[in-house]
């Protein structure tokens, strides 16, 4: 009996192992999308359900797969977050993250307005958020996409922290012309 349970539990953690390295798109692993040191730390699962692999999988190949493409690679800082995940790092459990539905990322060496305005002009996304960013400071923030399969907002804005709040304005012209 313990020797069935053992050989239960090293089938199950080949067949977990074998679907992290599983491709999303040509150049993003599902272990990207959900890899979470907090998750690690504190013992949180963090593993999308077959629904949401489908929405991760649509997520790399019409936004993260062409920006790859476009800029060479690309560093995932957050995709999919749990609801308990969310929880943990103080995120909405509403937020499109625990939908499987946006990641956050940079790209080394390109500056993140340049990079939100060439996603608004060439992939259809959407909610696009240039994170945190600072003008003039090309590495400041991060970039947040969403994808969504129907009725996509193309809803393009910058966030930024304004008395100790975050704040949401929409950009009209280019990210790289803020002030
Ligand atoms: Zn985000």
């Amino acid at each position: 009996m313990l020797c069935f349970i053992n050989v239960e539990k090293i089938v199950k953690k080949c067949i977990t192992e074998k679907k992290l390295k599983m491709n999303l798109s040509r150049n993003f692993s599902l272990q990207e999308l959900i890899k979470s040191d907090t998750a690690v730390r504190k013992g949180i699962d963090n593993n999308p359900n077959a629904d949401q692999i489908e929405k991760l999988k649509l997520l790399c190949e019409n936004i993260l797969q062409p920006v790859r493409d476009h800029f060479g690679r690309v560093k995932v800082t957050s995709g999919y977050r749990s609801v308990e995940l969310c929880m943990a790092i103080g995120s909405s459990a509403n937020s499109q993250h625990a939908k499987a539905e946006a990641a956050d990322f940079e790209c080394m060496g390109t500056d993140n307005a340049e990079l939100a305005d060439w996603i608004k002009n060439n992939l259809d996304y959407d909610q696009l958020i240039l994170e945190y960013y600072t003008p003039g400071e090309p590495n400041s923030g991060w970039i947040h996409c969403s994808y969504i399969p129907e009725g996509r907002r193309a809803s393009f804005l910058h966030a930024f922290r304004q008395d100790g709040k975050t704040k949401y304005k929409p950009i009209l012209g280019k990210a790289k012309d803020l002030v």
